[in-house]
């Protein structure tokens, strides 16, 4: 896959939490990852929440009545309010007023606005336009549909050895911005193509997700939170992996979880730079996954994060701020932790009274003498000699200070030896791989 090329067919779509311009994109990250498209109709009820009506729109322009084209959709998606209503007509000056929406502090920026829930019309302008209308008629086109449809989310899943699973979440219904929104599912898309590459070997199952923000990770919730609650291990919510900030890991509510252990474990142990954040109920829909009653720990990987870059829901969100550096790091970090995940497994030892005699069973050099490669035998040892303290690989690799899944022929070893039993060994003795997904 290439990134930017992948970027630049995705970019000029008009996308929303429904609509045409959503089930495009979807299909071509589908091109490149076997993604399901799950339809849910309007009207649908989600928890606290209804699936609104579908919206797709055919044009949107404003002229005065010479008849000068002064904003146009075609030239930027931004340019209308999201869920406009459709409205034609020509109205005052100070009928129009009220209808634009504009950043004064950012007077070249379009300001990405939308009104889901409630009917409006409107367009969206920089300061530098809102400025010079002064005319005292203007001519309103808005051609745009808003009826009974539905909401689409892509669905992928990767089945591995266990019917546990891992979820991997993004968002997909913004417009014309690229750190929000595409940089997660660029990001995603790396992470899935490494999966893909593995997929033969994969120990755990893997559901990955592109939803519309808020209403389309709440839809999904609503229909899947039993299979989710019995068979989820870790979640991460991959958005805002674009822009040039340093690496941030925000963790799940419980401090304790796998989400948690695996990621820190890779940052603890690494040279990224980065920060950690706790969990806190703002920021992207690691809030839906780790609110009251569903409670699926959900992690969420960004750089400068939701709002925290003054580009942040503009037209100034563009290809200029995207990094492809920084999509690459954050894909490389998900993998790490995926790794992480695949590697870890309860522990417990077979041999005990002081150390097995490795050289015995060619796990260790029996020359005496400095220079010699003991780094394996080493590994078998420290792994054997936590076994019957520490809960499982991960926290080994915490305490020996290196990634949990650097120590995986290690753990191979020992286990080949007989002096350590791993969960998934004894899993995999009395469980075959199922051949058909759930
Ligand atoms: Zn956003």
């Amino acid at each position: 896959m290439n990134t930017i090329e992948t970027f630049e067919r995705l970019f000029p779509l008009n996308r929303s939490i429904t609509g045409n311009g959503l089930r495009q994109s979807l299909s071509i990250i589908g091109e490149h990852i076997p993604l399901n498209m799950i339809e849910y109709p309007t009207g649908m009820s989600c928890f606290d929440w209804e699936i609104p009506k579908e919206w797709n729109v055919k044009e949107a322009w404003l002229e005065d009545m010479e008849g000068n084209r002064i904003i146009d959709f075609a030239d930027c998606n931004l340019h209308l309010l999201g869920y406009s209503i459709p409205f034609q007509g020509v109205i005052r000056r100070e009928e129009l007023l009220p209808h634009l929406y504009t950043l004064k502090d950012m007077p070249g920026a379009i300001p990405y606005v939308t009104s889901f829930y409630e009917e409006r019309w409107g367009f969206c302008v920089p300061y530098n336009i809102f400025e010079s209308l002064d005319r005292s008629h203007y001519r309103v086109h808005i051609d745009t549909e808003l009826k009974p449809g539905s909401l689409t989310i892509g669905e992928g899943y990767l089945r591995g050895r266990s019917k546990q699973e891992v979820l991997l979440h993004t968002y997909i219904g913004h417009p014309s911005m690229a750190n929000d929104q595409l940089s997660g599912p660029l990001t995603l898309m790396m992470a899935c193509k490494w999966l893909l590459d593995h997929q033969d070997s994969l120990n755990f199952s893997y559901r990955i997700l592109f939803c519309p923000e808020t209403i389309g990770t709440i839809a999904y919730l609503s229909q899947n939170i039993e299979h989710l609650k019995s068979h989820l291990i870790a979640g991460y919510v991959v958005a805002f992996t674009g822009d040039r900030g340093q690496l941030t890991f925000k963790m799940s509510k419980d401090k304790n979880s796998l989400a948690n252990r695996a990621a820190l474990n890779i940052l603890k142990t690494g040279h990224r730079e980065h920060q950690i954040m706790p969990y806190t109920p703002y920021g992207a829909d690691e809030r839906q996954f780790n609110s009251p009653g569903i409670n699926l720990e959900t992690a969420a990987i960004m750089r400068s994060g939701p709002g925290r870059y003054k580009e942040y829901h503009t037209s100034l969100d563009n290809r200029d701020i995207l990094s492809e550096e920084s999509i690459k790091d954050s894909a490389g970090f998900l993998i790490e932790i995926i790794k992480n995940i695949e590697a870890n497994t309860a522990i417990s030892p077979i041999h005990t009274m002081c150390e097995p005699k490795l050289d015995k069973r060619g796990l260790y050099t029996t020359l005496g003498k400095n220079g010699e490669d003991k780094s394996l035998g080493r590994q078998i040892l420290a792994i054997w000699g936590l076994s019957d303290n520490h809960d499982d690989l991960i926290a080994i690799a915490d305490t020996l200070q290196v990634p949990a899944y650097s120590l995986n022929q290690a753990l191979h070893k020992a286990t080949e030896a007989g002096i350590i039993r791993t969960e998934r060994e004894s899993e995999h003795d009395t469980k075959s791989k199922e051949q058909n997904p759930v």
